[in-house]
């Protein structure tokens, strides 16, 4: 579309042949719009005009080096505005149930969003949102799905809107409401870019520690404690901020913590009355065994937040005194 080898707009030269069909079949929707974009950088007055759109191509669908800060991603507000509508309107038609990918011909090749969205999940292995660890996704036994997400958001930034190295399972709660219309790579104060995790990367170290610090085991009143979230790898420090300020994590974990830490506690107190009193075996294995319950924490909702209470009540120089002197049944 944009090497300016085509005066006029040629189905046969621009259109791949796997999409051919699609593009017949729908005409009105897709390949006016497609032919609107390419009469529309064609008639951009300047070179440099030119470029901003190329740029934005190539820069906006490498979303790894946006991620790590070596490219800006470019805006729809950036491009010259003849140009930007047109792209709007046509990618604005690829996504969505009601759009390109849920029309026939194109549901009878590939299949809906959702037996996609089954598929990616199970051979994943994601029984839980890889952005929260709390909630569950939906899978085939549920009605509806959960949501792929436009990691970068596809209303602010051209020609992302069917990448699928934008796209990420998120359940609805990180979706639509935490996340949502949130900015990745700009908070809404600055305008300095910043870093975030990018999901699809093979070099990446994801891992996040939890540590509770409270004076008391009673974590009721979420005020009265603290959470530190560490990057378990310093170097993504940047990206852990991100993550924990799009996400609103902070809040959500301490909530759910101080909601389910009750039936946390009571857990472990039957824990240690099976082994330590009906089983006699030592304090030692106890704790063994406590520590080990979420080792594997990623594919059980909450689990991350369980393996961080786990430790913390395990923690406390008190821990065996108070559980030998408690009557829970
Ligand atoms: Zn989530």
């Amino acid at each position: 579309m944009f090497d300016n080898t085509q005066t006029t707009y040629s189905h046969a030269y621009l259109i791949h042949p796997d999409f051919q069909n699609i593009i017949n079949a729908y005409k009105n929707q897709i390949d006016d719009k497609l032919i609107a974009i390419f009469n529309a950088y064609n008639n951009l007055p300047t070179l440099q005009d030119k470029q901003v759109v190329k740029n934005a191509y190539l820069i906006n669908n490498d979303i790894e080096s946006i991620a790590d800060i070596t490219k800006a991603p470019i805006k729809y507000s950036q491009l010259p505005i003849s140009i930007s509508t047109q792209i709007k309107s046509f990618y604005d038609e690829l996504w969505g149930d009601n759009k390109i990918l849920g029309y026939s011909i194109v549901v009878n090749s590939c299949g809906t969003v959702k037996q996609h969205f089954e598929s990616f999940r199970e051979i994943n292995e994601y029984l839980v949102c890889p952005f929260c660890g709390l909630d569950s996704l939906l899978c085939e036994h549920d009605d509806g799905r959960d949501d792929y997400d436009h990691y970068l958001l596809k209303s602010k930034y051209p020609f992302i809107s069917i990448n699928f190295n934008n796209l990420f399972p998120m359940c609805h709660r990180c979706n639509s409401k935490n996340k949502n219309q949130k900015d990745l790579p700009y908070n809404d104060l600055t305008t300095i870019q910043r870093k975030f995790y990018y999901p699809y990367s093979k070099e990446i170290n994801h891992t996040i520690n939890l540590t509770i610090l409270s004076p008391d085991i009673d974590l009721k009143d979420s005020a009265k404690w603290k959470l530190e979230v560490n990057a378990a790898n310093p170097s993504y420090e940047d990206c852990k901020e991100t993550w924990k300020d799009v996400f609103e994590i902070e809040t959500r974990y301490k909530a759910t913590i101080s909601k389910h830490s009750k039936s946390w506690k009571e857990r472990i107190f039957l824990k240690h009355y099976k082994i330590c009193k009906k089983n006699q075996r030592n304090y030692a294995e106890f704790e063994e065994d406590v520590l080990d319950d979420f080792k594997d924490y990623l594919n059980i909702s909450n689990g991350i937040l369980m393996k961080a209470y786990n430790e913390f009540v395990i923690k406390d120089p008190n821990c065996e005194a108070n559980l030998n002197s408690t009557m829970v049944f």
